[in-house]
């Protein structure tokens, strides 16, 4: 290597700083929008093709720029929003780094079009590779329009980076989406490709929330307001009896700035407790106004985390009022969620050979706290219990709702955890029906109608052969929902919109055993009114649980029987 120091160009030095702040056409989306706002403007439409990747136009009624501003604010460190160093503090604007514009043009082609208001004509200007290519005066309306076309033109391998227009417009909608809920009174209209995906009027934060999320929205959310010296809090918590299976409508921010805060996401939780299943994800649109002085915005464009001084007390003053809002409510958990719980517990158990299963046995179940192991011997004892006939159960005792003891001719004495013995039983007899060459397919006269967002809608039709193969049939899909017209005659009962809901949610995280994740899913659904209280009752669950696969545990991958040897215990 040469070692002569050289000053690298400005070019150059621009492509580096665009590296962090242009990751992709989402990134544009956002600082042009923010720009937009910041200009004061009421209407913005955004115009975008093949995702960003050809053209991402933003259209404005702001202020405008004059013919000088044009030229300057190309260049990197140009900026209006401030003067001085004490200006950051006190900052209102989205941008102020003076930096967007410079990074865009450096990896673009962009052409800007501008008028201020008292101006009688407006300027045109052409910019690739940092350079003005063109420069002239135009008729124009007041406000901005920019173009950024052939997005890293000049770096194939940052083009060849970016991912599927399916995956680029999803990052477009987000970011859209989170802007647009922190300016519900500016519209804003988004297109791709010609077709509109979002058309929104000025209005008030619930109205925006509801034209983006559906009508459904209307009802499912309550308002929270909350005033403290610290912070002040306004927004709507969704209610969490209809709390999803998807991630999705999580919104929080402060000083109207999208922030991310698994902190604060948690005391939104905490406050829900024994109102949603771990499973569940509660939705949120909460906005914190918190004293600019007393936060630490870490100053990346791209990082939406943030530091607060007091961030205890804000967790604190957040879950209080979330759980006012609750409680002013009235909601109350329907569901029994004692049985609920074992929704939380990892599902590894698959088809793992019976004869030398590892169980993990939970000491609770031993009455004198003393470690009571599974030893091979122990489980061959269960194992001979499930070979035999029906007639070696001697005595059952029910215990409470949940527990149980049999007693075989033996004298083995056995625990029986009657919830997760029953999710057993229908576990594996769901998965049989379903394997099932010819599977039972049930029609409905009337199509159901589900809401789903856009991007879960786009998640799902790529899965769509996955969820055919479990006897479902969509008949259509719009941007905002789709129409169901066949449901597995096995699940005839369930819920069609919180199944799929369900697969939609795993699909995010992997698609590894879909199916039997759904097969599980349902079985708990099913197990949740399980009610086995009589000994005639117990009797016959056991014998239907000796007829499993896998008998002896529950598909949570914990017993489900265990067997107890008094010897064992007292020696
Ligand atoms: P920043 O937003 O951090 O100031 P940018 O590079 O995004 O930096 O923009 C540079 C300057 O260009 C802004 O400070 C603003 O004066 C001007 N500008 C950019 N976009 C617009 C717009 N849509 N309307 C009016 N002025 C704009
Ligand atoms: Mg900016």
């Amino acid at each position: 290597m040469k070692n002569t120091i050289q000053t690298l160009s400005n070019k150059v030095i621009n492509q580096i700083a665009a590296g962090e702040v242009i990751q992709r056409p989402a990134s544009i989306v956002k600082e042009l929008l923010e720009n937009a706002i910041d200009a004061d403007a009421t209407s913005i439409h955004i115009i975008v093709k093949n995702a960003g990747k050809t053209l991402i136009q933003v259209i404005d009624n702001g202020c405008g720029m004059n013919e000088k501003d044009t030229e300057i604010c190309f260049l990197k460190h140009t900026t209006s929003k401030i003067k001085k160093t004490e200006d950051i503090m006190k900052i209102s604007t989205m941008g102020f780094r003076g930096e967007a514009l410079a990074s865009i043009a450096s990896v673009a082609e962009v052409e800007l079009k501008t008028k201020k208001d008292n101006e009688e004509i407006g300027t045109v200007i052409n910019i690739a590779n940092s350079q003005i290519k063109k420069i002239k005066k135009t008729a124009a309306k007041k406000g901005t329009s920019i173009s950024v076309k052939n997005l890293f033109f000049n770096i194939p391998a940052r083009k060849n980076f970016l991912k599927s227009d399916k995956i680029e417009l999803k990052h477009i909608i987000d970011t859209f989406t989170q802007i647009t809920i922190a300016h519900p009174n500016i519209e804003f209209k988004l297109n791709n490709n010609e077709n509109t995906i979002y058309n929104l009027a000025s209005t008030n934060l619930k109205n925006r929330i509801i034209h983006l999320f559906g009508k459904k929205y209307k009802e499912k959310i309550l308002d929270v307001k909350e005033e403290t010296t610290i912070v002040s809090i306004n927004g709507f918590i969704g209610n969490p009896l209809d709390a999803k299976r998807t991630r999705g409508e999580q919104f929080l921010y402060v000083n109207n700035r999208f922030i991310k805060s698994g902190y604060l996401n948690h005391a939104i939780k905490t406050a829900m407790e024994n109102m949603i299943t771990k499973e569940q994800y509660p939705s949120y649109f909460i906005f914190l106004k918190i004293n600019p002085n007393l936060i630490d915005i870490n100053i990346h464009p791209n990082k939406t985390e943030i530091k607060f001084e007091d961030e205890k007390a804000i967790y604190q003053i957040l879950k209080s009022c979330c759980k006012r809002t609750l409680g002013m409510s009235h909601i109350q958990p329907s569901l029994d969620f004692s049985i609920e719980e074992s929704f939380e517990v990892p599902i590894h158990i698959q088809k793992s050979t019976p004869k030398e299963p590892k169980l993990n046995i939970n000491t609770n179940f031993n009455p004198f706290q003393k470690e009571t192991k599974i030893n091979k011997e122990n489980t061959e004892n269960i194992h001979k219990l499930f070979d035999e006939d029906e007639e070696i159960v001697k005595k059952v005792i029910n215990i409470d709702r949940r527990y149980g003891v049999f007693i075989t001719y033996d004298n083995d004495i056995n625990l029986i955890d009657k919830k997760k013995a029953f999710e057993r039983i229908t576990y594996e007899k769901i998965k049989k029906i379903l394997n099932e060459k010819k599977k039972g397919k049930q029609f409905v006269i009337t199509p159901i109608k589900i809401d789903l967002s856009f991007t879960d809608i786009q998640l799902l039709q790529e899965n769509i052969d996955l969820f055919n193969t479990l006897g479902y049939e969509i008949q259509s899909f719009s941007d905002k929902n789709i129409m169901v017209n066949a449901v597995p005659f096995d699940f005839k009962n369930e819920n069609p919109q919180e199944i799929i809901e369900f697969f939609v949610e795993e699909l995010k995280s992997s698609k590894d055993n879909i199916n039997d994740k759904l097969i599980k899913k349902i079985t708990y659904q099913k197990s949740i009114n399980f009610n086995i209280d009589n000994e005639e009752m117990l009797r016959n669950l056991i014998i239907r649980l000796t007829k499993c696969e896998i008998p002896f545990i529950g598909i949570d991958g914990k017993p489900c029987v265990i067997n107890i040897e008094p010897s064992k215990i007292f020696n």
